[in-house]
């Protein structure tokens, strides 16, 4: 078993990632670690079947690898001392998805972008918004097969994707619209993961994204309206094929599908966000739009897919894809 430690274990995505490591075939975890608000109680309290106590975020944790949900407001500082101190930091947060050297990853779509980490002792690798990731997934079989112009979507986002603070949000029958800084990610994070490796340095794809976020009050599922204009255009029938020939990985994590075409009044957060246990992006009522080419909904699990499961699947991606000399905690130079 690969030791693995949490930074931010206490947080919504921290416990999600737990709970998930809880029957982990390769991953054990050792190490959790959060604010001093936490240090020092059992983890147990926090997610049953844990005997370990909370300690300080600082590099000295009993692991090889940690994956860090701590809050953006102190991700970044932290994260990097991990990583110099020769950690592999697997990342749900915001402040190093944009860094030149660190790769940001959905491993059925660009696992390729590993390779910006050739060389490094110690490392940073990002997982997506939780908004971001369905996206992306959705326009990948779609950017390969007609080309993607223009895409807009408005979010319906739920509680848990504010992390704890969404306990206190006004949303019981209420829409908060504007979600603070989460626009900016979505017009720009699929771009990164979509672009080409080109000497060492990713070229985004060349794609305009118009991206509007709300708040709704859903537990958890992030639900997008999205219209997309396409390069060449396809009849609804070759669309929706594309989507579903889209391949899975065989990763522990990994779904079988990733992509899947729901018929009906499809999909709904509370009957779908679940589907191969929350890591399966759900796509429904394809329809002709008349500003753009085709309009559709899109569901993704915001705390599975979105963030603890994303980041266990990326840490199995760069173990299995013997990137990662483990005693030594580096990335292999010949990689
Ligand atoms: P959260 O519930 O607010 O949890 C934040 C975590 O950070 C807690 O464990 C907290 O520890 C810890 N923390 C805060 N200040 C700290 C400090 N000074 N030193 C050490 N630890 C500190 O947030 P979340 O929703 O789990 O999100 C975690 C990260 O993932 C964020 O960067 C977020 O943007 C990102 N993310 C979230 C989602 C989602 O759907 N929720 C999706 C994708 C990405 P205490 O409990 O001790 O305060």
């Amino acid at each position: 078993m690969i030791e693995v430690g949490i930074l931010g274990a206490t947080g919504s995505v921290g416990r999600k990632l737990a709970t998930i490591l809880i029957d982990h075939p390769w991953f054990k975890l050792t190490a959790v670690a959060a604010s001093v608000r936490s240090q020092g109680k059992n983890y147990g309290d926090f997610v049953p079947g844990y005997d370990l106590t909370i300690s300080a975020p600082e590099p000295t944790l009993p692991c090889k690898i940690v994956f860090s949900a701590l809050d953006s407001d102190v991700a970044g500082p932290i994260e990097e001392a991990f990583a110099d101190r020769g950690y592999i930091v697997v990342s749900n947060a915001k402040n190093h998805r944009m860094t030149d050297n660190v790769p940001l990853v959905i491993p059925e779509v660009n696992s390729d972008h590993l390779k910006l980490l050739k060389g490094q002792v110690g490392a940073i690798i990002t997982n997506p918004n939780c908004a971001a990731v369905g996206l992306t997934l959705a326009l990948k079989p779609l950017v390969d097969s007609f080309g993607v112009e223009s895409v807009h979507i408005v979010t319906m986002q739920a509680i848990s994707g504010a992390g704890d603070a969404g306990k206190k949000l006004d949303i019981e029958d209420n829409i908060i619209p504007f979600i603070p800084n989460e626009e900016d990610k979505i017009e720009n994070e699929p771009k990164k993961i979509l672009g080409t490796l080109k000497n060492g340095q990713i070229e985004p794809l060349n794609l305009k994204i118009s991206a509007q976020a709300n708040r709704v009050p859903v537990s958890d599922g992030h639900t997008a309206s999205v219209s997309v204009k396409l390069k060449t255009t396809p009849t609804p029938d070759e669309l929706i094929a594309a989507w579903e020939a889209f391949k899975g990985l065989n990763l522990p994590t990994a779904p079988e599908k990733p992509i899947q075409y729901l018929p009906g009044i499809a999909p709904q957060p509370r009957h779908h966000r679940d589907i191969d246990k929350g890591m399966a992006v759900t796509i429904g009522g394809l329809r002709p739009c008349n500003l753009f080419d085709y309009k559709f909904t899109l569901l993704s699990h915001n705390t599975i897919r979105g963030a603890a499961g994303s980041a266990i699947l990326n840490a199995e991606l760069i173990c299995e894809s013997l990137a990662v000399d483990l005693k030594q905690r580096r990335i292999l130079a010949e990689f």
